[in-house]
C-alpha cells in the first residue's frame, strides 16, 4: 500500500471569508481517495486543500483482485480522512459526498459506512455520488479550479455547461454519453462486454517485452503500452494520419510485420462498443511470432490503440451524423483513465477535424483527476447538493446503477434515497 500523488497546492482556507467544505470519499474499486474541496454559493472557483489516494498492490494478481482492493480501504480509509482532517486544522466541514455506486459492493460499502458516520458525526448532510456522473461532471470542477481568486461569474457558468457530450474511457466503462444536465446524462453508445481500459490492459500484457512488463508500478499496463509504443511521448505521434471517411475506418490495418486487425463492428453502425476481440487478436498474432522483436511489438502497439481509438471516435462521429441535434453540444469531454492517453486525443482530434467537426471543442482533465479519485467525489456531492438533493442515511450501495434517465433504473435520480431540500 503507498500513497501514489497528492496534491496541497491550493490550501486556502480564509476563516474572513469561509467557504463551504465537503468530504469526498472514492471506494469503488481499487484506490482508496480522500478529498477535501472549498467551494462557495456565490462565486466558481474552488480549491483542493487536501486530495490524495492510496492503491493497493494487485500486481501479482495481474489486474484488481477485490479481496485485496477491499483490504486496501480498510486499512488506508480511516487514516486518509483524520490526515485530511489534521492537515487543515480549524476545517469545519458542511457535506460529506461518497460514492454510494456503481462498482465493487463490499468496496463501496466500506466508504459509504464510513461517510454516513462521519455525516452523523458532524451533523452534515451526505450524498451518495454516482461514480460515472462524478467522471463526467470533472471537467466543470478542473475549471472551477482554475478560476481566478477573485472570479466574478456567475456559477452558472461553469464550464463546460450543458450539454456537452462525454466519452467517459475507464477500466471499467466505455460510453459515449450526452449530458444534458446536471442529473440527466444519456448513454448514446456503451461497451457490449469489456471496457476498453481493461481491453487495453489485457493486450498490453501479451504486447510488453517481460522486463517492460516486470517493471511496471501497478496493473494499469496499458499507461505502460502508451509508454512503450511512444518512447519520445507526443513527439512520436506526427505520422498519424485520420481516416478521411468511414469506409477508409472500417479498413483493415495491415502491417508491414503480416498481420492485419480489422475494426471492431465494421459492419454496421450500431451504436455500440465491443472491445474483447481485440486481446484474442494480438493473442493469435503474438503466438503466430514466436520470436517478436521490439520495434514488432511497438508497431503492434501502435496498432491495437489506433484501432481501439478509431472505433471509439467512430461512434462519436456516427452519432453526430445521425442525430444533428447532438451538435449544440459543442464540447466533447473525455474522461477515465484512459483519457489520459495521448495518442487518443491526437486520434480523436485528427478524426474530428478531418470529418468537419473542426469546431468541436476536446476536453480532457489532467491525469490525477481522470482516473479515480475523491476531487471528483466531493465535486458531484456539492452540485447535487446545491441543486437541493441529499442522500437518506439508511441507503445502501449500488452495485449496478445506470446514469441514463431513460434506463431501467430512472439512472440518477431514479434509484430509492435521495432527498430533496427545499432551496
Ligand atoms: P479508471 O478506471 O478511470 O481509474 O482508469 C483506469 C484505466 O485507465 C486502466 O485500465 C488503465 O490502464 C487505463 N489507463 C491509465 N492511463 C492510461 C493511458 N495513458 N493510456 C491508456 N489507458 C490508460
Ligand atoms: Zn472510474
Amino acid at each position: 500500500m503507498r500513497p501514489r500523488w497528492t496534491s496541497r497546492a491550493r490550501i486556502s482556507l480564509r476563516p474572513a471569508s469561509r467557504r463551504f467544505t465537503t468530504l469526498g470519499i472514492e471506494t469503488s474499486c481499487d484506490d482508496t481517495c480522500v478529498a477535501l474541496l472549498t467551494t462557495s454559493h456565490s462565486s466558481p472557483r474552488a480549491t483542493l486543500p487536501f486530495h490524495k489516494k492510496s492503491t493497493s498492490d494487485n500486481r501479482s494478481f495481474r489486474g484488481v483482485y477485490p479481496p485485496t482492493a477491499l483490504a486496501g480501504h480498510a486499512s488506508s480509509l480511516a487514516n486518509l480522512v483524520s490526515e485530511a482532517l489534521s492537515s487543515c486544522p480549524g476545517v469545519r466541514l458542511d457535506l460529506v459526498a461518497v460514492t454510494r455506486g456503481p462498482g465493487m459492493s463490499a468496496n463501496l460499502a466500506e466508504g459509504l459506512a464510513l461517510g454516513k458516520g462521519l455525516s452523523v458525526a458532524w451533523g452534515v448532510p451526505l450524498v451518495g455520488v454516482h461514480h460515472m456522473q462524478a467522471h463526467a461532471l470533472t471537467p466543470r470542477l478542473v475549471s472551477a479550479l482554475d478560476a481566478p481568486a477573485a472570479a466574478a461569474e456567475s456559477l452558472e457558468e461553469i464550464a463546460p455547461s450543458f450539454p456537452f457530450l462525454t466519452l467517459l474511457v475507464s477500466g471499467g466503462h466505455t460510453q459515449l454519453v450526452h449530458s444534458r444536465s446536471l442529473a440527466d446524462h444519456a448513454i448514446l453508445a456503451n461497451s457490449a462486454n469489456i471496457a476498453i481500459g481493461d481491453a487495453l490492459d489485457k493486450c498490453a500484457r501479451l504486447i510488453l517485452p517481460p522486463d517492460v512488463l516486470a517493471s511496471c508500478p501497478d496493473v494499469m499496463y496499458a499507461r505502460a503500452l502508451e509508454a512503450f509504443a511512444f518512447p519520445i511521448g507526443e513527439d512520436g505521434m506526427g505520422s498519424y494520419s485520420p481516416p478521411l471517411k468511414r469506409a477508409d475506418e472500417i479498413a483493415p490495418t495491415v502491417s508491414p510485420h503480416g498481420w492485419s486487425l480489422c475494426p471492431p463492428l465494421a459492419a454496421t453502425r450500431r451504436m455500440a462498443y465491443e472491445f474483447a476481440a481485440l486481446e484474442s487478436r494480438v493473442q493469435s498474432i503474438v503466438s503466430d511470432l514466436p520470436s517478436i522483436s521490439v520495434p514488432q511489438r511497438r508497431d503492434l502497439a501502435i496498432d491495437i490503440m489506433k484501432v481501439a481509438f478509431e472505433h471509439l471516435v467512430g461512434r462519436v462521429l456516427i452519432a453526430l451524423e445521425e442525430d444533428p441535434s447532438l451538435r449544440a453540444a459543442s464540447t466533447l469531454v473525455v474522461s477515465g483513465g484512459v483519457a489520459c492517453n495521448k495518442f487518443l486525443m491526437k486520434v480523436l482530434r485528427s478524426m474530428l477535424d478531418a470529418r468537419g467537426y473542426g469546431g468541436m471543442r476536446v476536453v480532457a482533465p489532467p491525469v490525477e483527476l481522470c482516473t479515480d479519485n475523491a476531487a471528483m467525489i466531493a465535486w458531484a456531492g456539492w452540485e447535487m447538493y446545491r441543486a437541493g438533493y441529499e442522500t437518506a442515511l439508511d441507503v445502501t450501495v449500488l452495485k449496478k446503477w445506470g446514469v441514463d434517465p431513460s434506463g431501467k433504473d430512472g439512472g440518477i435520480l431514479g434509484v430509492e434515497g435521495w432527498k430533496r431540500r427545499q432551496a
